[in-house]
């Protein structure tokens, strides 16, 4: 079994908490990893850590800073096999996904070594004996607090933008995953001075203390029951709350499409990852024209993915999952496939289609973050529109549409940050976009996450007075 240690100020050493977590693998409940969770003093000490070598990192030059980066990524792709392995173990993802994700990781990693050193300010145009800049700045010490279901390749994104533009950090994975922080930070920290990267471990509790601790960011990526405490925690000390949280995002099954391709599109949407993606289809509106062929097309779809996906994180998700799923049947929906979790040790689920589904139940409201595609019949795309528009969320939404007008529309008038229309996922590198509503604030993607990590300085500066 793994036993996890925090890192403060270089050196490494067992929490110092009275609390003990240990994660078993969701396959089969063998136990994986055993943290002791870092205690109030050890946040504390890793945040002056942090404050610490402030001064030093943000005067390496952006270049230096950058080639860290590039090594630091070099060394995560050469271990990605064990991680791969310590990944899969605490959070159920198949190996060759979970290296998938790690290989996103690295390129994040590298995508900012390229962009910290271009990102650059402005000189504006003011007297002509003066000089009047707009230039960036680190914004000093970031709380980086992730979630466990992509939990390298979040990670570092936003490791990777804040060390690049000279801030200092303090990371703490998820209580779900510490074994893959903790590998992960082994494998970074190495490339930068002492207190420049440093880890606490542990839940919710710690999580809250880091937080509320004296930094400038915090930058959060988790659900919005969470983000929601963090911006709070934020209000008081003055930090500046980065959040990228839960959604619920819709895919609307427009009249006219091919039932067989839409159902294949659902079924991505809906079963990757076991369906514990921020970006997951989590409620479908299909066109009463095509419904009864795409719902068939669906659960053979469904069927076939069975095979394929992994257990959820843990029983604790499991238990939210069926509870969602029971309560819909209890309300008049039917499950075509799946719809109850099996016995037997870990925490499966199978890929579960429901029918008759209504806006009201919890499956289609909320944030279900496992493999369940509900379905909801509607009788013409304006109320497709209205009702994937009632949402708290506003993360992201899909449409499968031949028609032009209904695409500008659907793109036009959803309010969320991301609209893909005619697949579930994809889209060019370096998007980024604002969650809308309760998923979130902030760019925590793409380019514009540098700027999120910096702050902009404007300097004037004048000529002394002649006759000096
Ligand atoms: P979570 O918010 O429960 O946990 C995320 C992190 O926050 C963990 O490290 C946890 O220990 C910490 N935390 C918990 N309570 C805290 C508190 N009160 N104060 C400070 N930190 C606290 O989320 P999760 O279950 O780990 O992750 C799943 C969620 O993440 C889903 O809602 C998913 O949609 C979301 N997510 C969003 C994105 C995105 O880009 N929008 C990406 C991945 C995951």
């Amino acid at each position: 079994m793994l036993e996890v240690e925090q890192l403060l100020a270089g050196h490494w050493s067992v929490g110092g908490g009275d609390r003990e977590l240990t994660v078993v693998n969701p396959a089969d409940d063998a136990p994986v990893t055993r943290v002791v969770c870092s205690a109030p003093d050890d946040v504390t000490a890793a945040v002056r850590a942090a404050r610490a070598a402030a001064p030093g990192w943000a005067a390496v030059s952006a270049a230096d800073r950058a080639a860290a980066l590039q090594a630091a990524a070099a060394t995560v792709e050469a271990s990605a096999a064990t991680l791969a392995e310590t990944m899969a173990a605490e959070m159920g993802k198949p190996v060759g996904e979970a290296r998938d994700t790690i290989a996103a990781g690295t390129a994040t990693l590298r995508q900012y070594a390229e962009l910290g050193p271009v990102h650059r300010g402005r000189t504006l145009a003011g007297h002509l004996e003066a000089i009047d800049l707009m230039t960036y700045e680190p914004r000093g010490v970031v709380a980086v607090i992730t979630p466990w279901n992509d939990p390298v390749a979040v990670a570092c994104g936003l490791l990777g933008a804040a060390l690049v533009t000279g801030n200092t950090v303090v990371h703490k994975p998820s209580e779900r995953t510490p074994g893959t922080g903790w590998h992960l930070a082994r494998l970074l920290a190495p490339h930068f001075p002492d207190g420049v990267l440093n880890l606490v471990n542990g839940d919710g509790p710690v999580g809250a203390a880091l937080a509320a601790a004296p930094v400038d960011v915090v930058a959060h990526v988790g659900s919005t029951v969470t983000g929601r405490a963090i911006a709070a925690a934020c209000a008081r000390t003055g930090a500046k709350a980065l959040l990228e949280n839960g959604g619920c995002d819709p895919l609307i099954v427009d009249a006219g499409v091919d039932p067989q391709w839409a159902a294949s599109q659902a079924a991505l949407g809906a079963f990757a990852n076991s369906g514990q993606i921020c970006v997951s289809v989590e409620r479908i509106y299909a066109h009463r024209s095509v419904a009864a062929s795409f719902l068939d097309a669906l659960a053979e779809e469904a069927n076939a993915w069975q095979p394929r996906i992994g257990p959820l994180v843990d029983r604790r998700l499991r238990d939210t999952v069926d509870e969602q799923v029971q309560q819909a049947l209890k309300a008049g929906a039917s499950a075509l496939c799946g719809g109850a979790a099996p016995a037997g040790p870990g925490a499966w689920y199978p890929p579960t289609v429901l029918t008759d589904c209504t806006d009201d139940m919890a499956v289609m409201r909320e944030e279900t973050f496992g493999p369940v595609a509900p379905v909801a019949v509607v009788s013409s795309f304006d109320e497709a529109l209205s009702r994937a528009s009632d949402s708290p969320y506003g993360l992201a939404a899909s449409v499968l549409t031949g028609s032009m007008s209904h695409a500008q529309r659907a793109w036009r008038s959803l309010p969320a940050g991301t609209v893909k229309i005619n697949a579930v996922f994809g889209g060019a590198p370096g998007g980024a976009a604002h969650p809308r509503r309760s998923s979130g604030q902030g760019f925590g993607y793409g380019p514009e996450l540098l700027d999120e990590m910096t702050a902009t300085k404007v300097v004037h500066v004048s000529a002394p007075p002649t006759g000096w």
